[in-house]
């Protein structure tokens, strides 16, 4: 298209652009999702100052839809703060004060002071301003071009979002991400069953490519990129099982780093994460009476092979 002579900016669908973010998306970027018609909308504000700053100077960005709290989703949304803001119903009124969020996202209040520093020093984040609007499951986003369907999605986080195209089957899953790492849900309201129920619903609809926050877009069925994604929960299953063996208390456990494997860029966070993402296993563990609780201590029932 004329007005985008940015490499940086790749064409999905007829009107709707992928941003392309530093460092291919990953964290602490995401990809934005453009959106062009009789207003121009935007879905999340991680695709790096310059490159959102120029596209709004060229056409003009209309809204900016946050999909959900996660710092790397709100990005530099500061400097569209003269545009229209919608946040999804469910986000709390933590995302207008970084400490607050921080408490929210690991736990307790000197933890989330922590997290405001490391993790707001280094996205350079603002705390969200109030909204324009909130929107909530099955609204519809219609700007001419194109008609944009919010789809509530929790699990990964409580107002984690994924938005349907309807006009050209493009279904944008957010932080169903399709990464190696697999799925996340580190924060205290991360929640597996729920997580994996919101992947089986939205793999039902009738797609044609499926873009997340943090890969470049699937063209086509992407069923194996679903099921490889749902498999990987398995897989953080069994790592964190390996390491209990004949007793070991949460705190060993998260200590062992079974699922960061100790590869997070900060030890103090990476802890307070995988104090979730353990926890979250051992509870299905023990619903499977794979492992048991004896006081303080998880103990497997028939250690792993390993052992
Ligand atoms: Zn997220």
């Amino acid at each position: 298209m004329k007005f985008f002579d940015d490499e940086r900016v790749k064409e999905i669908a007829s009107n709707i652009y992928l941003l392309e973010a530093p460092r291919k998306g990953q964290f602490p970027y995401c990809h934005g999702f453009l959106f062009v018609g009789d207003r121009n909308i935007l879905i999340d504000a991680g695709a790096g100052e310059d490159l959102i700053i120029s596209i709004d100077r060229k056409i003009g960005i209309d809204t900016l839809i946050i999909s959900h709290s996660h710092p790397d989703h709100l990005g530099t949304w500061h400097i569209l703060s003269h545009r229209e803001l919608l946040l999804p119903k469910e986000m709390p009124d933590s995302v207008h004060n970084l400490a607050s969020l921080g408490e929210r996202f690991v736990g307790s209040k000197a933890r989330g002071l922590y997290w405001a520093d490391t993790i707001g020093t280094l996205l350079k984040l603002q705390p969200l301003r109030k909204p324009d609007g909130r929107y909530s499951n099955g609204d519809i986003f219609d700007i001419g071009s194109v008609r944009i369907e919010a789809i509530h999605n929790p699990g990964h986080l409580d107002d984690h979002y994924c938005f349907f195209e309807h006009v050209t089957g493009t279904l944008i899953t957010i932080d169903i991400d399709f990464t190696s790492f697999g799925p996340w849900y580190g924060n205290p309201e991360g929640r597996i069953k729920l997580f994996k129920d919101s992947i089986r619903e939205i793999m039902k609809l009738p797609y044609k490519r499926v873009c997340s926050s943090h890969k470049f877009p699937h063209e086509g069925d992407a069923t194996s990129l679903f099921n490889d994604f749902l498999a990987a929960f398995d897989r953080q299953k069994e790592e964190v099982y390996s390491v209990i063996g004949t007793g070991k208390t949460l705190h060993d456990i998260i200590r062992s780093s079974p699922i960061y494997k100790n590869k997070f860029l900060d030890p103090f966070l990476q802890y307070a994460f995988e104090e979730n993402l353990v926890h979250e296993n051992l509870l299905i563990l023990i619903e499977e009476g794979r492992i048991i609780k004896d006081g303080d201590l998880y103990v497997s029932l028939a250690p792993a092979a390993s052992e």
